[in-house]
């Protein structure tokens, strides 16, 4: 049907998508050819792919194995295509993604190369106006943000780019065309995952790398490899199971050798434990090793010191292996990068490390970098300085609810981000891409954590009823005391007895380990997961609660104190908040 929208006025569609990565190109299958709505998509970039359109830099790859990094939507599709490794590469991942638009005949509703500098909503109207350049291109009474969560680079923080003579490179907006560095006198500022995978391919090019660090991670090996027949015969065969599985279980990868504790074992079955995860690769140490990691501090510890041991042995000068072991949070608290030959490459005669907790960057020179010790001459810089993560893409949208109200400014503070509810004002809700899309009730919002067997992997976080935004922080109940009204028990679960299994909200097929409604357990009769269960999800609250910008915990501020970085910052628990009366979230359960 020809378009019959007056000149200047914003086109009518049932709904739009902005971003055509993951989870734009499913949105957009799924609301055109399987809802039968009238679907425009807009998109920055030149095609499809998201993250694998702008992220190019050499050593960019998934981290988790590609039969579950892809779409699960299409049976025909995931027993037709062929991945030719484990972890694919970002052109392969690029290329499956442009497979996947031309086979559901995607592009002919995408709008590239258009960036959306604003989505308002128009109450009378009940609508979205999408926004570029400030004017308004289309309007529908569905709006998904398809946005992403490392779609936003972080801006350079140190002075004088300008003035750089040099070549300055961006990992998460690398040249289509690749860059070459032989010869070249290269630095790359940022150890996160983009980092770790960038550095070795880096440095096999380069005549001299140097490294900036800040910030160690627990980097462990992917074990990446090719894709036998076998094995790739192995998962197809049971694909659907796989899935589902993937589905029911923490960070949505199907393993299942999870034990519960790594503190209810011997120090040798730890340990074997450990070596098993480690030479299986992957995220297995994280997910399929002990499933207190994350809520018993001891029982970190012990993951903690094992990645320890092994970066000790695999770099060469103890001074540079002291350097590469993260001490300043605990294992698994940032997600741990997979590498290959990551640390090898700190033996190479021409890697350096500079540790910038020792000599920060002071600026960048015409002809290199300046820190507090000396300068470093070089003729390229790479920024892998990672994202402004999670809400950064959405608040650079502009995006304007009810009463003209901008979600800068309800999340204006970190706690507001955090703790905001999704539910209240808007029609649908936020979630992670269709790809794994977990179904939010109205009600509540629980992020169980368990493994397919039941097992938590760590706490439950109710990020809705238990903390309004205006509520104290959390304090355990004391014995006896009267279960609120509000609690997440009253609305999430049907009555649990205390530590026990419990099934989670009504959206959830996962059972949680129910201490919320219990006393808090206090000496003979609390157990020990119990015990460490509270403990934990105290520590994790302080962490939450803390001051973004001082650092300060509740009730730990101080003159003197160092400032910190915000550590648990998890956008994906960011609901969008009230005023903002449509979905701006991935989910597509209820559109
Ligand atoms: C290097 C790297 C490796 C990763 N590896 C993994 C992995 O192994 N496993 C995993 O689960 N996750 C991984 N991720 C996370 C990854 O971002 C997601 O898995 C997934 O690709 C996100 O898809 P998406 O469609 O939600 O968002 P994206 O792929 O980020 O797509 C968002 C799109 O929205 C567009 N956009 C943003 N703002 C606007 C605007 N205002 N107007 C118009 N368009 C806009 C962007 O241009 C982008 O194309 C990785 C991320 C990176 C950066």
């Amino acid at each position: 049907m020809p378009d019959m929208t007056p000149p200047g006025q914003p086109e009518p569609f049932d709904a739009l998508v902005v971003g055509a990565g993951f989870a734009g190109l499913y949105a957009l299958h799924k609301l055109r050819d399987q809802m039968g709505l009238r679907v425009r998509v807009y998109e920055a970039g030149g095609g499809v792919g998201g993250t694998w359109y702008w992220n190019r830099y050499p050593g960019a790859r998934c981290d988790i194995e590609s039969h579950q990094y892809s779409y699960s939507f299409s049976e025909q599709l995931q027993q037709e295509w062929h991945w030719s490794e484990k972890y694919a590469a970002q052109p392969e991942i690029l290329r499956y993604l442009e497979h996947v638009a031309e086979r559901f005949d995607l592009t002919r509703d995408i709008t590239f190369n258009t960036r959306i500098s604003g989505a308002r909503f128009d109450e009378a109207n009940g609508e979205w106006i999408l926004e570029v350049a400030g004017q308004p291109v289309a309007r529908a009474p569905f709006l998904i943000s398809a946005l992403g969560t490392l779609s936003a680079p972080k801006p350079p923080e140190y002075p004088g780019f300008d003035r750089f003579r040099g070549q300055v490179y961006v990992t998460g907006t690398w040249p289509h065309e690749g860059v070459d560095f032989t010869g070249q006198r290269v630095a790359v500022i940022g150890t996160g995952a983009s980092g770790v995978q960038a550095i070795p391919e880096i440095a096999k090019q380069a005549a001299q790398l140097t490294v900036f660090q800040r910030t160690p991670n627990f980097a462990t090996p992917s074990r990446n490899g090719p894709m036998t027949a076998d094995y790739e015969q192995s998962i197809k065969s049971r694909y659907a199971a796989l899935r589902r599985q993937a589905r029911e279980s923490f960070g949505g990868i199907p393993f299942d050798q999870i034990q519960p504790s790594a503190l209810a074992v011997s120090a040798q079955e730890r340990r074997q434990v450990y070596e098993r995860c480690y030479a299986e690769g992957g995220f297995r140490l994280f997910f399929d090793s002990f499933a207190d990691l994350l809520l018993d501090p001891e029982a970190n510890r012990t993951a903690a010191e094992f990645v320890h041991e092994k970066i000790r042995s695999r770099v060469k000068d103890p001074a540079v292996a002291a350097l590469l072991c993260p001490r300043d949070h605990p294992y698994g608290t940032k997600r741990p990068p997979l590498e290959v030959d990551y640390y090898e490459t700190y033996n190479r005669d021409n890697v350096q490390l500079v540790d910038l907790h020792r000599t920060p960057i002071v600026e960048i020179m015409p002809l290199g970098i300046r820190t507090g010790e000396r300068e470093y001459p070089l003729d390229s810089i790479v920024l892998a300085t990672g994202f402004d993560a999670s809400t950064g893409p959405l608040l650079r949208m502009n995006v304007r609810g009810r009463g003209g109200l901008r979600l800068n400014d309800k999340w204006a503070t970190a706690r507001a981000r955090i703790w905001e509810s999704p539910c209240r004002a808007f029609r649908t809700c936020s979630s992670s891409p269709g790809r794994r899309a977990r179904q939010c009730s109205t009600t509540c919002r629980w992020r169980s954590r368990t493994t397919s067997s039941g097992r938590p992997t760590a706490s439950p976080i109710c990020a809705n009823v238990a903390f309004p935004p205006s509520s104290r922080p959390w304090t355990p109940k004391t014995a006896g005391s009267p279960t609120p009204t509000r609690s997440p028990k009253a609305r999430c679960c049907r009555a649990p007895t205390p530590g026990t299994w419990a099934p989670t909200c009504r959206a959830s097929r996962a059972r949680r380990w129910c201490i919320w409604a219990a006393p808090r357990p206090t000496g003979k009769s609390a157990t020990r997961w119990q015990r460490t269960a509270i403990e934990a999800l105290r520590w994790l609250l302080a962490r939450l609660l803390r001051n973004p910008l001082t650092g300060a915990f509740p009730g730990r501020s101080g003159p003197g104190q160092r400032p910190r970085r915000s550590a648990v910052f998890d956008g994906s628990r960011a609901g969008p908040c009230r005023g903002f009366p449509t979905c701006v979230g991935s989910n597509l359960h209820r559109v």
